[in-house]
């Protein structure tokens, strides 16, 4: 219900599932949607959907979340119970921090990235907000960067490389990084399809395949003309690596090694961080990856974060979703 909805956002950390529908390939290689599967593999997601159920082989295993989404399920309304609820924070002074989580293929970028994806949504929210009086001394600024095998580089200016320093106050800033300032929907949409495509193709033409890396997308309110450049307040949406790529470090190659094992150190970082999130006190392991330390803004103070775990229906991937969900309901 709405009432248990709002209660539920007291909590500075929210996961969600979100199950994507079948496509025409799969469709047309007859492989088998994991929920009308009539083998051994099975996954349910039942009224009211905060719960799934995955049967595989002869283990049963049931996972509890604050929400679960469906292949009905558009991103209007995965947005509403997201990343919305996160825009007035950003207003008020908080960090807040939106993750796609799954295995390549999921629906990570679908969700984040797309035509009318997470971030959009949320912008749209944002550009209305900054028309209101009070808020008519802030402006909006978009940044867009990936994270591929430790490094840092920036996808709205040619994929430079960056780096990311701390200050002796510990404040993580990453020297250098394009920031735009963005009034409208139309430019930011154009700004980010712009990064996406230099997201796959390097400056050299080398491919670095966008499986193996984070991408982050920040929208930061800061007042116009500040020359401390001081943020009001930060969204950062991430389309984090493929999941199953943290894997990789069993592989022949050295190169895929690698980056295997930095995207599984990211990863368990990453939930660590959220963790501590929750716990208030304590240590924060961000300094765990470079995921971890360019994001410590939004695991200190007054941040919220929303993980959403995205999951395939086939099948076949049934190993990989058992993951994913152990994943997300270890970072609750
Ligand atoms: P990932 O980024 O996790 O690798 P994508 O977002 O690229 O996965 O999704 C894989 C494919 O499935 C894409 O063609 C995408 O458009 C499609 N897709 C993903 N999620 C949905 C959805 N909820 N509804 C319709 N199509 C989807
Ligand atoms: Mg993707």
């Amino acid at each position: 219900t709405e009432g248990e909805f709002l209660d539920q956002l007291d909590s500075r950390i929210r996961v969600v599932v979100r199950k994507r529908p079948m496509n025409r390939k799969e469709m047309d290689r007859k492989e088998m949607d994991i929920a009308e599967c009539c083998n051994w593999d099975q996954v349910q997601i039942n009224e009211p959907k905060v719960k799934v159920d995955l049967t595989k082989y002869t283990e049963h295993h049931q996972f509890m979340f604050d929400q679960v989404f469906d292949e009905e399920t558009n991103n209007q309304e995965v947005y509403f119970y997201t990343a919305r609820p996160l825009v007035s924070g950003i207003f008020s002074g908080g960090h807040a921090t939106c993750f796609a989580y799954g295995q390549t293929g999921a629906g990570k970028t679908f969700t984040m990235m797309g035509r009318d994806g997470i971030y959009v949504l949320a912008a749209k929210d944002i550009f209305t907000m900054l028309t209101r009086p009070e808020y008519q001394h802030l402006q909006a600024e978009v940044a867009f960067f990936e994270i591929y095998g430790g490094k840092l580089f920036d996808l709205l200016n040619k994929r430079k490389r960056l780096w990311a320093r701390e200050d002796a106050k510990g404040t993580v800033c990453i020297a250098g990084l394009r920031e735009e300032v963005v009034a409208d929907c139309d430019r930011l949409m154009r700004i980010i399809d712009y990064g996406l495509t230099s997201r796959s193709v390097g400056a050299t033409g080398v491919n670095a395949d966008s499986s193996r890396s984070h991408a982050i997308l920040q929208i930061t309110l800061r007042a116009a003309g500040d020359p401390s450049r001081r943020i009001h307040g930060r969204i950062s949406f991430i389309d984090l690596a493929g999941s199953e790529r943290a894997a990789d470090t069993m592989d022949t190659n050295r190169q895929t090694r690698m980056e295997g094992a930095e995207i599984n150190k990211s990863l368990l970082a990453l939930k660590e961080c959220i963790r501590a999130l929750d716990k208030k006190s304590g240590h924060t392991p961000f300094r765990g990856s470079k995921l971890t330390m360019v994001l410590k803004d939004s695991f200190v103070g007054n941040a919220q974060t929303v993980m959403i775990a995205n999951i395939s229906p086939n099948s076949l991937s049934c190993e990989n979703t058992l993951n994913t969900l152990r994943y997300a309901d270890r970072v609750k």
